[in-house]
């Protein structure tokens, strides 16, 4: 092997182990702080204990009322008994021991009427101690009452605390039609928990979100996907926040997903929370609460109404990219121009064997349906091995994190080896590459108008594909390693952290949807790879009988 051939395949294993450890950063969740002039996850903790001591469900009336009175006796100290108010309703569409519902409502008046409302339920499951569920919301939210509550501010904060959410979201039917408390509302913040660790990922908004994301990129360390909106919305999970959203008000969702086992289960205790994720939240809804309170612009209550929405994703740890859906149509037909100027180019050069690859083709499309059918197998497996019945978006198996992480690396691994041997050329690469991109496109474009949220996943690989072809075709090695390794950098940025989340939140019954966006993503990331580790052998090579060498010179035909 030549020494450069050598050099390259060390520098592709680097910028692949880089990227890899850089993309498990993306999900990072900050330390436990025990500050005075900051969010304290341990302060918070507080809450929580007292909070989670028993279940406290609508069902079980002593310790639901028990909560109820800790939230309000807390805040009446905190805030004082003016503005501690309570919202209680007698028609419900269930029977408790009291026959009502018991909205809490803490108040830090600003200048302005205007409010940031942040809201989370008190009520829990019958079994669960609802230590996350919503016990995150409820600490999380009196630590913010405790370090705003002396401030002069611009604007005003509500801590809504609501009742019988588990039930169907009754309190927050209830606080919508208030229409004179509602109205003041500017932006609602709302704070769930389907796990108990993990970053707290914001995975919904209001409609039209330009102004909305604007407003959300000022969180430290945000964690938000488009794509989770995008689908959260075909989703037949409800939370308060739906409520708001469909009387028009604009906001945040939160939620952690990690540990999903422990959700409206027993498990849901004191004993398994994680500070860190609590910091989390601390971390981006403080910024928020800050920035709204500050500035009178927010005073305006429309302030956050627009006529688009925003496509946004997390690439590292505070870097968030956002960029509004007319953008991305442009981006994605601008993209379409760029590949077809460089697929002439590609082809007037002869760079590409369209007349070879295209056979090839096929056999891709059937290793594609093939595995994802596999997936099915064994994601029913799984649930048939663990005792559960197999549900789509929820098959809770111990260790089912490991032997998925398996599965979908046994799948990168056979698709890479027989993509290896069918690309035996530089030619048929480029040509391969150029599927890959060309699929990626075409989904982004079609999911740009159908579901925006969505096309981030495939324009980015289908964009940085379009410049490592573009590169590939170069003399200057410098810049085909940049473009390779940036390529190959952003995809396994992208990937990794959206196929974790969606494990985290949907289990291992979602394999056959974790093996589709995979195989999606490897079109594209697959091809790059491979031209990286030769790109070495892009030299005019001497004749040897290395087979390696023989390969390379069956390459280099055109590239030097
Ligand atoms: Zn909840």
């Amino acid at each position: 092997m030549q020494k450069s051939a050598f050099a390259t395949k060390m520098f592709a294993v680097i910028i692949l182990i880089v990227s890899v450890i850089l993309s498990l950063f993306v999900l990072y969740t900050p330390s436990p702080s025990s500050s005075p002039q900051h969010f304290s996850s341990e302060r918070a903790l507080t809450y929580i204990k007292e909070i989670s001591e028993s279940p406290h469900s609508v069902f079980d009336a002593d310790a639901h009322e028990d909560v109820r009175l800790y939230i309000k006796d807390t805040l009446t100290t905190m805030l004082g008994a003016a503005n501690v108010r309570e919202y209680n309703y007698p028609i419900s569409s269930f029977s408790t021991e009291t026959g009502e519902i018991r909205n809490l409502l803490g108040v830090i008046p600003g200048k302005s009427d205007t409010a940031i409302m942040i809201v989370g339920h008190y009520d829990s499951v019958p079994e669960s101690y609802g230590a996350a569920d919503d016990g995150y919301a409820l600490g999380t939210m009196l630590e913010i009452a405790d370090l705003y509550k002396d401030q002069q501010l611009e604007n005003t904060i509500y801590f809504l605390f609501t009742d019988a959410e588990e039930m169907g979201m009754d309190g927050a039917a209830a606080v919508v039609e208030e229409k004179a408390l509602m109205s003041k509302v500017g932006f609602v913040i709302n704070v769930e928990a389907r796990g108990v660790s993990g970053p707290a990922i914001m995975f919904e908004t209001s409609p039209n979100n330009k102004k909305v994301i604007d407003f959300y990129r000022q969180a430290n360390l945000p964690v938000s996907y488009s794509l989770a909106t995008a689908i959260y919305q075909v989703m037949p999970n409800d939370t308060d926040f739906t409520l708001f959203r469909e009387n028009g008000m604009n906001g945040v969702n939160f939620a952690v997903v990690e540990g999903i086992e422990h959700y409206h289960t027993s498990l849901d205790n004191y004993n398994e929370l994680n500070a860190s994720s609590i910091q989390h939240y601390g971390e981006q809804i403080v910024p928020l609460v800050d920035a709204f309170t500050r500035d009178a612009k927010y005073s305006d209550i429309n302030y956050f109404d627009a006529d688009e929405g925003s496509i946004f994703f997390t690439l590292l740890p505070n870097v968030f990219v956002s960029y509004t859906g007319t953008a991305a149509n442009v981006l994605h037909f601008a993209t379409l121009a760029l590949l077809i100027a460089v697929t002439f180019l590609l082809l007037r050069g002869h760079y590409m064997d369209f007349r070879k690859a295209i056979r090839k083709l096929l056999l891709f499309v059937g290793i594609f349906l093939g595995a994802v059918l596999l997936s099915v197998g064994f994601a029913v497996l799984t649930a048939v091995i663990g005792g559960v019945m197999y549900f789509p978006t929820y098959v809770v198996v111990n260790g089912s994190e490991w032997t998925t992480l398996l599965f979908l690396l046994a799948i990168t691994a056979g698709v890479l080896a027989i993509y290896t041997r069918l690309s035996n050329s530089l030619e048929k690469q480029r040509t391969f590459l150029f599927f890959g991109i060309a699929f990626q496109l075409s989904l982004a474009i079609l999911t740009g108008f159908l579901m925006p949220g969505v096309s981030f996943l495939f324009f980015f690989p289908a964009l940085l594909g379009i410049v490592s072809l573009a590169a590939s075709i170069q003399k200057n090695k410098i810049m085909k390693y940049l473009a390779y390794a940036t390529t190959s950098l952003i995809c396994l940025l992208l990937i990794v952290p959206i196929l974790k989340v969606f494990f985290l939140s949907l289990t291992v019954g979602c394999a056959p949807v974790l093996v589709a966006v995979l195989l999606i993503h490897l079109t594209v990331l697959i091809p790059v790879v491979r031209l990286l580790w030769n790109a070495g052998n892009d030299a005019p090579a001497t004749a040897t009988s290395n087979t390696a060498v023989a390969d390379a010179s069956a390459q280099n035909t055109d590239a030097m």
